[in-house]
């Protein structure tokens, strides 16, 4: 039996190395002294050795035997390409990346477009429909996306005879390798056109400027977010078409403000009306409707008609409308209006001029709205 080399040393491992130090110091060395990578002299013969104490070390049975006997159960030897596969598929792979197999050209996903739409506020809570525009790639009306002049068929590649691809072969000292590449003539499709459509030169899409509508569902917040499937860029070879992302900006409204699915609105009262109680007629998103002040209502008090909010979008219902009262100090009253109301304060039994600790009277404003709560 002849003498064999210590397959350890070649790899650079200790003989209690694991699997995995054995893998990656042979990975290592491969590259290393690959014939492909390395050409200086004697790199070849180390390949081969390193392969060689690969293939008896990533073999349990046959490793268990080298440590025992010093050699080997058998002699098979690398012996060119043929035993590349023998358990060695995978790392292999890794050095010609033109052998594997090559990734064809797919259809690809068109890209999404975003897109803005405004609206009023009655327009949102009561849902509505918006046409916006986009300028979006299109499958060619006339060639309905084929890229061929109508009347005429794609013809198979003459490079790659319809496959695709191409494979070109190469010969070394360890045996025949076959390199898979995308066509380049045909672009991996395995099929050319012969005669380019006119409107869109053959490529099958063209950019258009289009009127896409689409509704808002009543309720619909500011700063939401509408999808548009299939709205957005058409797809390249054949893929499905983006989506349509359209950002819905809601103007504020002069009297009413938007909290949760409720309706705010703030309501200038008369003093006397606070304190005497009145019916009123208030705006609405609805339009017009009655309401009663109490009697003895402060400022900030906040009632509640109830049904004419914002709708929900989960459940056939609304929020309601928030009436916030702010009670109006008159001003510049005149002298009646002034003994009235002195006559009034010492009803009241309030001596005047009454100090309390958080109000102060701003010398010219308007009637200071009380707390709100
Ligand atoms: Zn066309
Ligand atoms: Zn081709």
């Amino acid at each position: 039996m002849a003498l064999k080399k210590d397959y350890y040393s070649l790899l650079g491992v200790t003989r209690e190395a694991s699997p995995e130090e054995i893998r990656k110091a042979f990975r290592r060395l491969a590259f290393r002294y690959h014939p492909d990578h390395n050409h200086h002299e004697g790199a070849a013969e180390r390949f081969k050795e390193i392969v060689e104490a690969y293939q008896v070390l990533s073999n349990t049975d046959r490793r268990t035997t080298y440590d025992r006997l010093g050699h080997a159960d058998d002699d098979r030897r690398f012996d060119g390409f043929g035993d590349f596969s023998a358990g060695l598929g995978d790392v292999f792979d890794a050095f010609f990346a033109g052998s594997i197999p090559v990734q064809r050209r797919t259809p690809q996903r068109g890209a999404d477009i975003r897109c803005e739409v405004n609206t009023t506020f009655e327009e949102a809570v009561r849902g509505c429909r918006k046409e916006v525009e986009v300028v979006r790639m299109e499958n060619c009306p006339r060639c309905l996306g084929s890229g061929c002049e109508p009347g005429t068929q794609p013809a198979a590649c003459p490079d790659c005879n319809g496959i695709g691809e191409v494979r070109r072969s190469r010969h070394n000292v360890f045996g025949r390798f076959v390199n898979r590449a995308i066509c380049s003539q045909c672009d991996g499709e395995g099929s050319v056109i012969i005669q380019p459509c006119t409107h869109c030169q053959g490529t099958g899409r063209r950019r258009t400027r289009s009127t896409v509508s689409v509704a808002l569902p009543p309720g619909v917040k500011n700063h939401a977010q509408i999808k548009l499937p299939g709205q957005g860029e058409t797809g390249a070879r054949g893929g499905p078409p983006g989506e349509l992302l359209i950002a819905v900006s809601v103007q504020e409204h002069e009297c009413f403000k938007r909290d949760g699915n409720d309706i705010v609105y703030e309501l200038p009262v008369d003093f006397t009306q606070a304190a005497l109680g009145d019916d009123l007629k208030v705006p609405t998103i609805d339009g017009k409707v009655k309401l009663n002040i109490p009697p003895g209502t402060q400022s900030g008090t906040i009632l509640r008609i109830k049904g004419k909010g914002i709708p929900f979008a989960d459940r056939h219902a609304r929020g309601d409308q928030l009436v916030r009262i702010r009670v109006v100090t008159p001003e510049n009253l005149n002298a009646d209006q002034r003994r009235l109301l002195t006559d009034l304060a010492q009803s009241l039994g309030k001596p005047r001029p009454r100090k309390r600790g958080r109000a102060s009277t701003p010398p010219a404003g308007q009637g200071t709205p009380g707390p709100d709560r």
